[in-house]
């Protein structure tokens, strides 16, 4: 078992080492645009899914593996929700024992009114929450550390008027440091959900930006150049998030693309990695994260058509 992986640019914290403590698509939301696919494990009882004495392990023979400089943060990022971790609290403040670097924890907000996770977080120094859940203006003023506000923006559901001064009311209460705009841009768990287009997202900016300092979405790209073999490290990162070609490309730009290519090719065939169309784009996925239910989706339609979405 692997819960560390990285370090990857990441475009808010820079270099980030991730730390994913616990099982795939293990969270207590199912939202409709999780680029992970559709819940598996659909939990809200915090726990060690894995001895935390493993995880531990693994992440300081990370950060002894590399020299002072390649990693900027270290990120308590899951393959769903890391606050269920039940060790959480301890991993950080081990993390903060052995390394200088800051601690950063990804969440999707909903645990954050337990006071329990509240005092387990406040080792960290960046919590990064979305807003579609809270109490976390409690949260708040204990909290010392960054507050950055993830918001993600669908087209239809929260990118008109009267969703977007009702965001902007709730940050305004919040005080966060920064709100970092996101747009569904990989394959979404559900078809259906589109980015906003130019104008919702330009409401979204004017509206937000009465509250607090918005920061508008950017495609990122992830840094595969490690000593693993190409289709190892192409791997590792579509696991956890599915690519756009162009970006597997750009990133990889010191190879020849036909090499890269071939790569993707092999992983296709070996049936490692799959072949995703969304929005006119090609994406690449791992196989383990199940086929969105999306009509560019070939083989999700091929799937569904035998066993009625598995
Ligand atoms: S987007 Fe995050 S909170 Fe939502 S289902 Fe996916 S992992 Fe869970």
């Amino acid at each position: 078992m692997s819960f560390v992986y990285g370090p990857v640019p990441s475009r808010r914290l820079g270099q980030s080492l991730g730390i994913d403590p616990i099982p795939s698509k293990t969270c207590n939301y199912n939202c409709v645009y999780c680029q992970l696919g559709r819940t598996r494990l659909l939990t809200n009882e915090r726990k060690d899914f894995f001895p935390p004495e493993c995880i531990l392990a693994e992440v300081e023979s990370s950060l002894t593996a590399h020299k002072s400089g390649d990693i900027d943060c270290v990120t308590f990022v899951g393959q769903g929700e890391p606050l269920l971790c039940h060790s959480l609290g301890v991993l950080i403040r081990r993390v903060k024992a052995v390394s200088d670097l800051p601690v950063a924890v990804i969440t999707n907000g909903s645990l954050l009114w337990q006071p329990e996770v509240q005092q387990e977080l406040q080792a960290a120094d960046i919590v990064m929450p979305s807003l579609d859940c809270v109490d976390e203006s409690t949260f708040r003023t204990q909290f010392r550390g960054r507050l950055w506000v993830e918001v993600m923006l669908l087209q239809g559901v929260n990118d008109g008027e009267p969703a977007l001064f009702r965001l902007r009311d709730a940050l305004a209460f919040l005080r966060p440091d920064q709100v970092h705009l996101n747009v569904p841009i990989r394959p979404p768990a559900e078809s259906w959900v589109e980015p906003p287009d130019e104008e919702g997202l330009m409401r979204a900016v004017a509206i937000l930006g009465e509250a607090a300092t918005v920061v508008a979405p950017y495609e990122g790209s992830f840094d595969l150049s490690r000593n693993l073999p190409l289709g190892e490290a192409i791997l590792e990162v579509i696991q956890r998030h599915p690519m756009r070609q162009e970006e597997v490309l750009r990133t990889l730009s010191d190879l020849p693309s036909s090499v890269v290519e071939t790569a993707l090719a092999e992983l296709e065939a070996e049936g490692r990695a799959r072949r995703v169309e969304f929005r006119g784009h090609v994406f690449w996925r791992h196989t383990t994260v199940p086929p969105a239910d999306n009509p560019d989706d070939t083989e999700g339609q091929s799937r569904r058509g035998r066993a009625m979405s598995s």
